[in-house]
């Protein structure tokens, strides 16, 4: 039996690579629905070469373009935002979730409410509304698999049966490109330097979140609401070769660490068969070729998002979702060479401090909270 399969931001770097495991079978999968945004042509181009049923853009004015490149065939087209969460309505056995930032919110509430698979890459949804969309996933009884590689990590060697005996949860980070500069050399770097990762080629936000750290407090938060533990039990471990993805330390003093090449491929491809695994094709590790792993403590005296993130999640979810915001307008300022690299944390630092953090049990109140923080970030970085 074939697997209907949707893919929520599939021209992205992590739905590039999902298209580029599923194509593989083309017998096994039957393509649903692809979005994506600006990058029609390739939108399109998978589309023919996936045979999906379905494209859409996010962006409106793509559509006659769009509905050009895919004349004569029979895939349907569609254009804006509400018609992405239209495709996520659809009814596929298997979604990924990889559309970037908050954007992914209502599209990925779409696919739980259908109570079949989650595989999620798109950690804001958990920042911004954690608590909501677990509580659906409990009520839809939808299957929710981590994608990020250090949760995807946890989730293999977090094992049911001992829940009890958890110690704590190590969670890894490469550190990024500033992992050894110091603070005068971080007042300076440029976008072009912030993107090029050590380990892991990314999309252009993650990319910056990773230099700035923001990823891994990012990464706290989505930790906490899928594995349901507390800030203080996850312990972040800088590990330049990203070899490690992630680990868990069990009270008797066993630690089950998960090892893998950096290649998002893995987590999704195990994501997409399971509970079974299936053949991927990353590169086998070799560990007679690591010429060493090694560990250290972070510095949040340079990376301050890291106590900012853990701050966040101990005030609550409306706290998360005001992070979220801000971090999503301070990276797009420092894109376009309005604010240098530190002023992102300390941007978002400051809209916390400036928001009112009354509580939110919809998402509409996420939403709505969500504007308001991207307001603020707004203003302030207006004022200069
Ligand atoms: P990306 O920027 O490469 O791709 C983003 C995708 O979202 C594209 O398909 C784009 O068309 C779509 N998109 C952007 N804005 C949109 C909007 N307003 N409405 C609808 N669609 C929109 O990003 P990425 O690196 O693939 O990351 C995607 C998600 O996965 C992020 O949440 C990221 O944190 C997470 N993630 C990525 C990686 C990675 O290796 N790239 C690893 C772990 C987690
Ligand atoms: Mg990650």
């Amino acid at each position: 039996m074939s697997k209907s399969i949707t893919i929520l931001g599939s021209t992205g770097s992590i739905g590039k690579s999902t298209v580029d495991i599923i194509r593989r079978y083309p017998q096994q999968y039957q393509v649903k629905a692809l979005t994506g945004n600006q990058n029609v042509s390739l939108l399109a181009e998978q589309a023919k070469l996936l045979n999906a049923e379905l494209a859409v853009t996010a962006n409106e004015t793509k559509y006659a373009e769009l509905k050009e490149l895919l004349a004569g065939t029979s895939v349907r087209v569609a254009a804006g935002f509400q018609a992405v969460i239209d495709a996520a309505k659809e009814d596929a056995d298997w979604t990924m979730s990889s559309i970037v930032g908050a954007a992914g919110l209502l599209p990925t509430m779409e696919v739980v409410k259908r109570g079949k698979t989650l595989a999620l890459a798109n950690k804001e949804t958990l920042v911004c509304a954690g608590e909501i969309v677990m509580q659906a996933v409990k009520e839809y009884k939808t299957t929710l698999i981590p994608v990020d590689s250090e949760h995807s990590a946890i989730f293999q060697t977090l094992e049911e049966k001992h829940r009890n005996a958890l110690d704590r949860i190590l969670l890894t980070a490469s550190g990024g490109p500033f992992r050894e500069k110091d603070i005068a050399f971080m007042e300076k770097v440029t976008p072009e330097q912030a993107v090029a990762h050590p380990n892991w080629s990314m999309g252009a936000k993650i990319s910056v979140d990773s230099a700035t750290m923001m990823n891994k407090g990012l990464e706290i938060i989505e930790a906490c609401h899928l594995f349901n533990v507390g800030v203080d039990q996850i312990e972040v471990l800088v590990h330049p070769q990203s070899i490690v993805h992630s680990a868990v330390g069990y009270k008797d003093g066993s630690v089950l660490a998960h090892m893998g090449m950096p290649d998002m491929r893995t987590p999704i491809a195990y994501a997409l068969a399971y509970p079974d695994r299936m053949e991927s094709p990353t590169a086998k590790l070799d560990l007679t070729k690591m010429s060493g792993l090694t560990f250290f403590a972070p510095d949040e005296k340079r990376f301050p998002a890291l106590r900012l993130a853990k701050e966040c999640q101990k005030k609550g979810q409306t706290a998360t979702a005001v992070m979220n915001a801000a971090n999503e307008v301070a990276v797009g300022a420092f894109f376009n060479r309005k604010i240098g690299f530190l002023d992102i944390v300390s941007t978002v630092q400051k809209v916390v401090e400036m928001s009112p953090l009354d509580p939110v049990s919809t998402i509409q109140d996420v939403i709505r909270v969500d504007n308001e923080a991207r307001k603020t970030a707004n203003n302030l970085l207006q004022k200069g």
